[in-house]
């Protein structure tokens, strides 16, 4: 990519989220990740800096990545770009974007931008005859937080995310309640998998999107009909799951292609990259950790309790909870360290970078999430360790997985070049077959700052749902 030669008509916009904007390149496998500002700071001038998405780089490749596994986490790099360029470009994407999204803008002060690899198509840009299909789940906090730090009993009986729906539905975020949990998704139990993302599914809110060829096809929609329903996007996925079936009727044939969809993520999701299977992680049980079911999940409390294999090492979603139960306080057991630490900095203001609060994310800091000493011995050391690993915890609980499925035969010009299994993981199951790619995206660090803010909405979630019970 030259940098002096950067023409907005070369991108498309891709999507956004609450914190960043993306647009994708027409032809080469690449996108930009812009931050956004709220439009009501615009008068000010924008804080957006180089240094933000520095450190956004910094988070992903020293700590994220060491924690979530380098073959998952593309963390890009920093590149500045024509400040016209960006204008051109904020211009075009514009009126791409939905209007519930506008309250923010993207950054065209900075001319920086992350590039990153197009992670809704298959990597090293490989060459495919069908349009590969990318699923992207935003599967949240997999974990009860343990009795011992909680005010709440609920809080141990009911996961982050159901609590949470009663509380969004309620304000009017979303306009029906998803049916998906968080627990079920991490059980590692097949079945609860396969409910947990036919849920997402029917009922994507922000938490699932489908693309093909790298063009977002399905997502939850909020108010706007740009995209299509359920069953259009399942005779839409038609040709790769049941090729060649024209004698199914339209309504059963959705259902065999939901089915098999359903049946290939939870393949992915689970697939280790070849290490011995059978490995799994222990976890469940009614032990200090909690219980490994959420009582809000419709499935029936024998199928929860009983039958938890617990998931396989290194698949991406054992990386994933692994990373998450660094929350091992909860925000409330957080709160008395936050304290400290802020009462800290009050005589020592100065100590606010040395104990990297706000980066950088460097080895240093993974060093002092790590080594936190196991009990509370009164230190600022230890409440340092605890706030890192919170904050930590926090981005793998807002981060996104991305599927990258491509039917089976269409890989197969690779395998000669390199070696295919380094790039595509291949589905076990019976026909139909595909070779599968995943990764994750969203690592960015939370900052410091927002704790407090996080209690607060803590309180107000699980408030709101014991008065509404
Ligand atoms: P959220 O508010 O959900 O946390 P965000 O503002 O942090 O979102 P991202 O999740 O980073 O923004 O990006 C927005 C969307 O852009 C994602 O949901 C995903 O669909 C897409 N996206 C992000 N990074 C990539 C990538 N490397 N390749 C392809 N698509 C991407
Ligand atoms: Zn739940
Ligand atoms: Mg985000």
């Amino acid at each position: 990519m030259e940098l002096d030669k950067m023409d907005e008509n070369d991108w498309k916009y891709h999507g956004e989220g609450n914190k960043n904007l993306v647009v994708s390149h027409l032809q080469h496998f690449r996108v930009l990740r812009f931050l956004k500002y709220s439009t009501e700071d615009s008068e000010n001038a924008p804080q957006t800096s180089e240094q933000t998405y520095r450190h956004i780089v910094d988070f992903g490749k020293n700590i994220m990545s060491p924690l979530l596994g380098d073959r998952f986490v593309h963390s890009g790099e920093v590149i500045k770009l024509p400040l016209e360029f960006v204008r051109q470009l904020s211009i075009k994407v514009q009126h791409k974007r939905p209007q519930w999204r506008c309250k923010k803008a993207m950054d065209i002060y900075s001319g920086c931008a992350l590039c990153l690899p197009n992670l809704t198509l298959p990597p090293y840009n490989l060459p495919t005859h069908t349009p590969p299909l990318c699923i992207e789940i935003k599967p949240k906090c997999g974990f009860l937080p343990s009795a011992r730090h909680v005010s709440r009993d609920i809080k141990t009986k009911i996961c982050r995310f159901c609590t949470h729906q009663r509380y969004k539905v309620a304000n009017g975020k979303w306009k029906r309640s998803s049916l998906y949990c968080p627990l079920d998704l991490f059980s590692g139990n097949k079945q609860r998998m396969y409910s947990a993302i036919k849920h997402l599914i029917e009922e994507p809110q922000n938490n699932c999107k489908i693309f093909k060829g790298g063009q977002c096809i399905y997502e939850g929609n909020k108010g706007s009909e740009d995209f299509q329903d359920l069953n259009s996007l399942l005779q839409d996925l038609r040709p790769y799951f049941l090729p060649g079936t024209p004698m199914l009727n339209g309504h059963l044939a959705n259902k065999a292609v939901l089915n098999d969809l359903i049946q290939v993520l939870v393949e992915a999701l689970l697939n280790n990259g070849g290490e011995e299977q059978g490995m799994r992680l222990e976890r469940g049980g009614d032990g200090e950790e909690g219980q490994g079911f959420c009582e809000a999940s419709l499935l029936t409390t024998e199928l929860k309790r009983n039958s938890c294999p617990g998931l396989p090492r290194d698949c991406v979603l054992s990386r994933i909870l692994h990373t998450q139960m660094l929350d091992s306080l909860d925000i409330e057991g957080l709160q008395p360290l936050y304290r400290r630490l802020e009462k800290h900095l009050k005589l020592y203001p100065g100590d606010r970078s040395c104990l990297q609060l706000d980066g950088p994310y460097d080895a240093a800091f993974l060093d002092r999430t790590q080594k936190c000493p196991a009990e509370d011995d009164g230190s600022i050391d230890y409440a340092v360790a605890k706030v890192h690993q919170y904050r930590v915890a926090l981005t793998a609980k807002d981060c996104s997985v991305m599927v990258v499925l491509v039917p089976r035969g269409e890989d197969e010009g690779l395998s000669g070049q390199m070696k295919a299994r380094d790039l595509l993981c291949s589905s076990r199951s019976s026909a139909p077959r595909f070779s599968f790619s995943v990764s994750i995206v969203d690592l960015d660090p939370k900052p410091f700052d927002s704790i407090p803010r996080q209690l607060i909405l803590d309180h107000q979630i699980v408030s709101f749902y014991i008065e509404n019970q």
